[in-house]
C-alpha cells in the first residue's frame, strides 16, 4: 500500500507525504484558545485532523502529534491589539483567567472525547512553556530580529525576504492596503513576541522577563512548544484556514529565523464551517456547541458523519436541517449495517478502494460512499471485518445498536403534536417539542415511515 498523498497549503499541490525519519511521522496541531466552548467550527477541524491521524494509522505510519493549549495571550484582535481573551471572559464572569483557562480546557478535553478524537500523545498548555517562550525571544534578538516599543518586543518582518510565503502574500500590497495605525511598530506585518503588562495593572497571568513583566505574543508558544517536543523541524502542521495569513505566517517568521531550517514539510488546512450561510466564531457567539446539538436530539456521532460528507478543504455550509437528514442517514447506515444486504462485489476490492480514497488527500466522502457499498454487501466474516476497519477510522458508531422502544404514551403525543407543528412549518413549535421530548429522555428522528423515538 503506497503512503499518503497530502495537500500542502505552501507548494499548493497535493505532493506525497515523505517523513523526515522512516519511523515516525511528526505532527503540530495548533489547539484551542480557552475562552469559551468549542463551537462546530473548532471540532470540525479537529475532526478532520483526527482523520489524518487515524488514516497515517490504517496505511502503517505512526503518527506523534502534539497539540498547545492557548491559555494566555491571544488577543481579541490578530493585531496584537485588544485584550487577552482569556483576560477579557475572567472579567466578564467575575473570575480569573486561571479559572477561565481551567474550565474550558476540560470541556474541551470532554468534547474532544465526545467527539471520538484520540488524545495527542503531548497536549501543552502555553502558560507551562513561558521559559522556552523567553528564551526563543532572545535568540531572535540577538539575531537581530527583534525590537522594543512602549508595549511589547515585535518582530522586525521587513529583515525576511521571504516572509508571507507559506499565504503567498505579497508584502507591499500588505502595507498598502492597511488601515490600521502602525504606532509604534516598523511595519504592519510586525507581531508581538512579548507585550509588556499595562502599566499600574496587574493581569492574572503575567511574568517577569529581560525586557519587563509581562506575556507571550500568541504566535510564540506554537514555536516554543513545537521545538521542545519536536525539534527544529516537523512533518505536518495542521489548523484552520484562518490561521494561514498570520498566526502560521508568524510561526515560520519566529522558527526558520532562529534554525534556518524549513519548519513544516507539509501544511494542512481546513476550510471553514459556516453557520446558514453566515461566518461564525466563538467571539461572535454564534457557533453551537455540542450541548446545543444534543438538545436539538443530534448525537456527536452524526456531526462526525455530518463533517466527512465534505472533503476538508472544502467550506461547509451547517444548517440545522442538515444535520437532522444526517442523523437519519447515520441511522439507515447502521441498520444496513447490522441486516446486511445482498450485493455480491469482492470485499477485497472495497477495501482497496476504502484505503486510496483516504490516502488521496483524505477523501471522505468517497470513503463514506465506500461503508454504504460495504454495507450493502451480504453478511460475511470479510465484510464485517472491513466494516470494522473503516469504523476505526471514520468513527461514526456502525455499530451502535439502536435501541428502539415502546415510549409511554405522553411521550408519543408530544411527538406526533411535532409532527403537526412540522406540517405547518412552524419549526419553532416543532423545536420546542423536540425540546421536551429530549427532557423526557428519548431522541426523536424521522424516517421515511414516520418518527422513531429511541432512549436517549
Ligand atoms: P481557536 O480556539 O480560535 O484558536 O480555534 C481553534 C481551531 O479551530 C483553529 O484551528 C481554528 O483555525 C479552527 N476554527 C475556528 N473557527 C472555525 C470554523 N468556523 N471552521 C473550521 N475551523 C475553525
Ligand atoms: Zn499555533
Amino acid at each position: 500500500m503506497d503512503g499518503l498523498q497530502l495537500y500542502d497549503t505552501h507548494r499548493g499541490e497535493v505532493l506525497p507525504l515523505q517523513p523526515l525519519t522512516p519511523d515516525r511521522v511528526s505532527i503540530y496541531t495548533c489547539g484551542p484558545t480557552v475562552y469559551g466552548r468549542l463551537h462546530v467550527g473548532n471540532l470540525r477541524t479537529y475532526v478532520m485532523e483526527d482523520v489524518l491521524i487515524r488514516t497515517l494509522r490504517l496505511l502503517d505510519a505512526h503518527p506523534y502529534r502534539v497539540m498547545n493549549i492557548t491559555d494566555v495571550g491571544h488577543l481579541t484582535s490578530d493585531a496584537d491589539e485588544g485584550e487577552d481573551k482569556l483576560q477579557a471572559e475572567a472579567a466578564r464572569q467575575h473570575s480569573t483567567a486561571w479559572d477561565i483557562a481551567a474550565r474550558y480546557t476540560d470541556l474541551a478535553l470532554q468534547d474532544f472525547a465526545a467527539m471520538h478524537l484520540l488524545p495527542p500523545d503531548q497536549l501543552v498548555k502555553a502558560t507551562d512553556r513561558i521559559a522556552e517562550q523567553i528564551m526563543l525571544v532572545q535568540e531572535l534578538e540577538a539575531k537581530g530580529y527583534a525590537y522594543r516599543t512602549n508595549d511589547g518586543m515585535y518582530f522586525a518582518t521587513e529583515k525576511l525576504a521571504d516572509y508571507g510565503k507559506l499565504a503567498h502574500l505579497d508584502p507591499e500590497m500588505l502595507q498598502a492596503g492597511s488601515r490600521v495605525a502602525l504606532g509604534e511598530k516598523r511595519s504592519h506585518t510586525d507581531f508581538a513576541l512579548w507585550k509588556f503588562s499595562p502599566a499600574g495593572q496587574q493581569r492574572d497571568m503575567e511574568w517577569e522577563s529581560p525586557w519587563g513583566v509581562g506575556f507571550p505574543g500568541w504566535h510564540l508558544e506554537c514555536s516554543a512548544i513545537i521545538h521542545a517536543t519536536l525539534g527544529d523541524q516537523i512533518d505536518i502542521h495542521c489548523g484552520g484556514i484562518d490561521h494561514i495569513p498570520v498566526h502560521h505566517t508568524n510561526e515560520i517568521a519566529q522558527s526558520e529565523t532562529v534554525t534556518g531550517k524549513q519548519l513544516a514539510q507539509h501544511w494542512m488546512h481546513i476550510a471553514f464551517l459556516k453557520i446558514d450561510g453566515g461566518k461564525m466564531s466563538k467571539s461572535l457567539g454564534n457557533g453551537y456547541t455540542l450541548d446545543d446539538l444534543a438538545e436539538r436530539g443530534i448525537s456527536a456521532e452524526a456531526l462526525r458523519f455530518y463533517y466527512l460528507g465534505t472533503h476538508y478543504r472544502h467550506p461547509q455550509n451547517l444548517t440545522l436541517e442538515a444535520l437532522e437528514q444526517s442523523e437519519q442517514s447515520l441511522r439507515r447506515l447502521r441498520r444496513l449495517v447490522q441486516i446486511g444486504g445482498g450485493e455480491q462485489e469482492s470485499v477485497t476490492q472495497v477495501n482497496e478502494d476504502f484505503r486510496h480514497a483516504l490516502a488521496n488527500d483524505l477523501n471522505t466522502p468517497q470513503a463514506l460512499a465506500l461503508v454504504w457499498q460495504s454495507a450493502r454487501l451480504t453478511e460475511s466474516p470479510e465484510r464485517l471485518r472491513l466494516l470494522q476497519e473503516m469504523e476505526e477510522v471514520l468513527q461514526i458508531g456502525l455499530f451502535k445498536e439502536e435501541v428502539l422502544v415502546e415510549a409511554p404514551e405522553a411521550v408519543r403525543e408530544l411527538a406526533m403534536q411535532r409532527d403537526v407543528a412540522r406540517s405547518e412549518k412552524n419549526w419553532a413549535e416543532a423545536d420546542r417539542l423536540r425540546g421536551e421530548i429530549t427532557q423526557a429522555g428519548y431522541t426523536i428522528s424521522d424516517t421515511e415511515s414516520g418518527f422513531l423515538l429511541t432512549l436517549n
